[in-house]
């Protein structure tokens, strides 16, 4: 290269012979290369934007983190349903808090209140609500997000909201401590002690969405919590199962084996729980 610009010293740039001639391309090129070989990470904050929602309860604006729809790759579900993605973990975002009032909701239940629960919701968690959410957090961390449920738990109480409300709530939060768990550092030296907690307070939440959805089947109108009643079933027997309610998991098995309305794929999800528990047995 030396050899292309020599005798730039008789014009007085004798320190510019040296200069590569395709330096600059040969930089573009190795970033590029670089970059092929780690693309660049996907960052939870890069699912997410500020939402900015009306309290139906004290009219204030808020803003939530929500996730941007379709941008999340779902990785598979649990046995009970609860959905795993790629790169963030979308429950930590599906509760509504308004920051003035303290009212709390699911997305689905959010905007359905009548007077009644307004003016209950307003008296018992808004006249002493201290708000402990920033609106400059970039991502919800578990801990905080867990707090958004038991406070959505609490309105729904406050409101008399119906059984299937409560256990659908529960259910998510048992999901939210499975995820907290299995995002844990496993070097960590509290990792087992803290494991153990987080699967403590999973079983706690699980077992009052059992007792919830069992309660609603018997009173109220299916779809419930947005499920038919085949989903509900299997739900139910599922985690009947866990909890060692074998009369129960079977009667509902049973009876999503013999329904009409019941599809092929479902019953041989009942199938498959009804040999996993008499394997067990
Ligand atoms: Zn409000």
């Amino acid at each position: 290269m030396a050899d292309l610009l020599s005798g730039l010293g008789s014009l007085g740039l004798g320190n510019l012979e040296n200069m590569d001639l395709f330096a600059d391309e040969k930089k573009e090129a190795e970033a590029k290369a670089a970059a092929k070989a780690a693309p660049p990470k996907v960052e939870e904050k890069d699912f997410l934007f500020d939402k900015t929602y009306t309290c139906p309860v004290c009219g204030k604006e808020f803003k939530c983190k929500t996730l941007r729809s379709g941008k999340a790759r779902l990785l598979g579900t649990d046995q009970d349903f609860r959905p795993r993605y790629e790169n963030i973990d979308p429950l930590k975002y599906d509760i509504l808090v308004c920051t003035t009032c303290g009212y709390a909701a699911l997305p689905r239940y959010f905007n359905s209140l009548v007077s009644v629960q307004r003016k209950a919701i307003m008296a018992k968690i808004g006249a002493s609500f201290k708000n402990p959410f920033k609106d400059t957090d970039e991502t919800y961390s578990y801990e905080v997000a867990l707090e958004r449920y038991k406070l959505a738990l609490v309105n729904t109480i406050v409101k008399s909201g119906k059984a299937s409300e409560k256990a659908y709530i529960c259910l998510k939060t048992a999901w939210l401590l499975r995820g907290h768990a299995e995002s844990l550092d496993q070097a960590a030296p509290d990792y087992a002690e803290k494991k153990k907690a987080l699967e403590a307070q999973e079983n706690e939440f699980l077992k009052n969405a059992l007792d919830g959805f069992v309660t609603a089947s018997t009173k109220e109108e299916y779809p419930m919590a947005g499920m038919d009643e085949t989903t509900v079933d299997l739900l139910t027997a599922v985690l009947a199962v866990r909890f060692g309610q074998k009369d129960l998991a079977s009667r509902l098995i049973s009876s999503i084996l013999t329904s009409s309305s019941a599809n092929s794929r479902m019953k041989d999800r009942a199938r498959d729980l009804r040999d996993e528990f008499t394997k067990k047995a």
